[in-house]
């Protein structure tokens, strides 16, 4: 019986592979680093090698494995099981990543953009559990979403849907690298966080945050805004309460669009706790019509760093849907 799936977690730093055992639990994994591969060609073939390698060490063989399940950050084509292009990782364009690695491995392999394979990791095992309709945000340098409605995820007409962070919060905004401006990720993703500190620091509001980075404003990181908002430090619960209420417009948009019964966020950003929960939920009652937002309920993902492998662990169960 075909009780394993190898899934991999293609990021911009590091390829993770593991070894899935049953629905969601990982009993072995490898790790890989993309930068040590100079051109696609070379990664792909390591990351197939791995994929067997990880199957042998175990003492397994590819009848025992159901396929492989890849999740990779960009715009893929999952159906034929092409990346149109990735980000943060230079020389994809139009790469049909699904027939070399089954040819190299001769296995099953299924492919997703990384927020929808998280997504579907959260829905099945994390945070979603129970859900039919939810929507998931992933927080961090840019801000992903992955969208579920009836208990599948929604792709849109070309495979493209999701976006979130690119939903435009402020006509007249800043421009941004999709092309459009004033997008969501613009007034929440990392960089604009410590823009955000730093302002209020400047403004001459006393704050630990300086202490921390000894003085020096160019190594203020949301890590440790947050460290110091833990330790009741005034200045960082106030960033994390600007910010905050940025994503609650988003997500009051949001409700108001899909009424979803569940939100989940995550990604570095969400770590941020309590304090930024708070100021969501707090926008969202503000902002959005009555009857949805009172349905929908905003909690943090709960698979962590896991949620790529076991989310991609569940589209080779899905077979790729
Ligand atoms: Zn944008």
């Amino acid at each position: 019986m075909k009780r394993y799936v190898i899934a991999a977690d293609l990021g911009g730093t590091n390829i993770k592979i593991a070894l899935v055992k049953d629905e969601n639990r990982i009993v072995k994994k490898s790790n890989l680093s993309t930068r040590a591969y100079k051109g696609k060609t070379s990664l792909i073939s390591a990351l197939s090698n791995a994929c067997l390698e990880i199957m042998k060490e175990a003492g397994l063989r590819k009848q025992d494995i159901l396929g492989i399940g890849i999740g990779a950050p960009g715009l893929i084509d999952s159906k034929r099981g092409i990346i149109h292009q990735l980000v943060n990782i230079k020389g994809f364009k139009e790469v049909p990543l699904k027939d070399l690695v089954e040819k190299t491995t001769g296995m099953s392999v299924f492919i997703d953009n990384d927020v929808n394979v998280m997504t579907l990791g959260e829905l099945h095992h994390g945070a979603g559990r129970g859900a039919k309709n939810m929507v998931c945000i992933t927080l961090g340098t840019g801000v992903g979403g992955g969208i579920v409605i009836d208990g599948r995820l929604y792709r849109g007409s070309t495979l493209s849907a999701g976006e979130i962070g690119h939903m435009p919060l402020n006509e007249k905004g800043p421009n941004c690298n999709c092309g459009g401006f004033g997008c969501m990720e613009k007034y929440v993703g990392n960089k604009y966080i410590v823009e955000v500190a730093i302002r209020k620091i400047k403004e001459g509001k006393k704050t630990a945050v300086t202490g921390l980075v000894n003085g020096d404003l160019k190594k203020i990181t949301p890590e440790i805004i947050s460290m110091a908002e833990k330790k009741g430090d005034r200045l960082a619960a106030s960033v994390w309460e600007e910010i905050g209420g940025h994503l609650g417009v988003t997500v009051a948009g949001v409700i108001n669009l899909l009424n979803p019964e569940r939100i989940i966020v995550g990604g570095g950003i969400a770590d941020a706790g309590k304090i930024l929960f708070e100021a969501i939920r707090k926008t969202v009652k503000q902002r959005a019509m009555r009857l949805p937002a009172d349905c929908a309920k905003i909690v943090k993902a709960k698979l962590g760093q896991d949620a790529g492998l076991i989310g991609a662990a569940v589209l080779v169960r899905l077979k790729g849907k």
